[in-house]
């Protein structure tokens, strides 16, 4: 249903941008070769022709489907042509708000994989390692953060490497962050247990939770999960960030179920793309 309501809200969205926003030269030089091309069957193609149909695409577009389906009742293609503009006009007026605020351009994500290099964090019954899985995840998410919607991305580690928390805190303190994420997963004695949890400080302002809410949802949605709970603690990393920041817990590496899933790439994909519509949940920007 997910990837059913995306794809056709992308659909609608660049036939929105074709026609409504200041669109590059050429994404508008191949809207006006689309329009040529449906229309070449029965227009004459000389440069003001072609751009005579562009300007008036509805209506060429109506009379076109009529004309080529000459076995169909033409009241119902009338009807049937006037539902798919209702349609696409609402869709626009739905997209309006949410592509109105643009991208995350300027906005400045620090992301932060536990763990690393001599502290592999928790380690599954089969040996993975929390750290990697960690740098996975968070590599994702950068990737998403910057590709998606042009954020910048500072990470505190990029490889298997020795990364003290102070350093951490710092780094992303000088960089004058605008959020902080620390990805991280969980363990337990009990090897039953497995469910996602996302924490804050205890003093987190309404920004920090916001953010905790939005992610958490997203993840407990996306994995599927026992919902553990949005909560707080005073790790390190949440108690030395002086901006916005949370820590996610998204599954328990200690349970050899999760352990194996954790090891599918696809898996830890998904995961680091759920934190990342989580993050433009949070900030009110369609992903
Ligand atoms: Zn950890």
């Amino acid at each position: 249903m997910e990837l059913d309501y995306v794809t056709v809200m992308g659909v609608f969205g660049i036939m929105r941008c074709t026609h409504q926003r200041i669109a590059p030269r050429s994404i508008q030089a191949s809207a006006i070769t689309r329009t040529t091309y449906r229309n070449t069957t029965t227009r004459a193609t000389n440069p003001s022709e072609t751009m005579r149909t562009k300007s008036s695409s509805r209506p060429a577009r109506t009379g076109h489907s009529s004309t080529a389906r000459r076995t169909v009742n033409p009241s119902t293609t009338s009807r049937i042509a006037l539902i798919l503009l209702t349609l696409i006009c609402a869709s626009s007026l739905i997209c309006l708000p949410a592509l109105a605020k643009g991208s995350l351009e300027g906005v400045k994500i620090f992301i932060d994989p536990g763990h690393g290099g001599p502290d592999p964090g928790a380690v599954g019954l089969s040996g993975l390692h929390e750290a990697d899985v960690n740098l996975r995840v968070s590599c994702v998410l950068s990737n998403c953060l910057r590709e998606y919607s042009g954020a910048q991305v500072m990470m505190s580690r990029t490889d298997d490497v020795d990364v003290s928390l102070g350093e951490r805190a710092t780094a992303a303190n000088n960089w004058g962050a605008d959020r902080f994420i620390s990805v991280h997963h969980n363990a337990s004695v009990n090897r039953d247990y497995n469910a996602t949890e996302t924490y804050v400080y205890y003093y987190a302002d309404r920004t920090a939770i916001n953010m905790q809410e939005k992610v958490h949802r997203r993840l407990v949605e996306g994995l599927g999960l026992r919902d553990g709970q949005a909560r707080t603690a005073g790790f390190y990393v949440l108690r030395h960030t002086s901006m916005p920041a949370i820590l996610t817990e998204a599954s328990y590496i200690s349970n050899p179920y999760e352990e194996a899933r954790l090891k599918d790439m696809g898996y830890t994909w998904r995961e680091g793309y759920y934190i990342y519509l989580g993050i433009a949940d949070h900030f009110g920007v369609a992903p």
